[in-house]
This record gives structure tokens, sequence and C-alpha cells, in this order.
């Protein structure tokens, strides 16, 4: 399988994203300055995260697949395993925050 999305930034600009698994293996690139660098971009990073509204528009042509695209990366091993740390993650760091906002309290 193979798509193709385009991506969205604040100025405008946009960059397609291909999501494949015909090399054997799940490869999502990004035509963006960071993404040609082989640097994981936001956009890179909003699919595999599973949040593609963050950078792309549903709006825009080409865009109409992004919950299949979604489905599509989600069903690799790794993009599960990926996002259930990041969602660890989240609630780690709003426990750090909490227990920072208490020790702010208990200091003052
Ligand atoms: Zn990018």
């Amino acid at each position: 399988m193979k798509y193709e999305v385009i991506a969205s930034t604040s100025t405008g600009e946009y960059y397609p994203v291909v999501a494949s698994d015909e090399s054997g293996s799940l490869t999502i690139t990004c035509n963006c300055t960071k993404g040609k660098n082989g640097k994981i971009c936001n956009h890179r990073l909003a699919l595999a995260s599973g949040t593609p509204k963050k950078a792309f528009n549903p709006n825009k042509a080409g865009n109409e697949k992004i919950e299949d695209v979604r489905s599509f990366v989600e069903s690799f091993p790794a993009i599960s395993v990926f996002r259930e740390l990041n969602a660890e993650l989240e609630v780690l760091e709003d426990r750090v925050k909490e227990i920072k906002r208490q020790m702010g309290m208990i200091l003052n």
C-alpha cells in the first residue's frame, strides 16, 4: 500500500507526505525541509502519533483519505507501541505538572 497526503504549514506551504509499506516495512516520508533531511518533522510525527488533523487540512485536495492513512499507519506494531508510550508520557507530564503546582503551593 502507498498513500500520499498533503501537509500544510502555518506559513501556507504544502508538502506531500507518503506512507508506504512497499519496501517491506513502514516508511513515512515528507518533502518539507526538515523531512528531506531525514529528520522526523511535525508532519511525519502527526501521522505516526495519530493526530493528523494538526498538520493535514481535511479540506485540502488529496487529504480526503487521511483517515485511511491513519488506519494504515496504525496497523503497524511499532506505531501502536509509539502511540501507547506517547499516551503514557502525556499522563506522566500531567502528573509532573500537578506535582510541581503542589510543590509551588507548599513552598509559597
Ligand atoms: Zn514534513
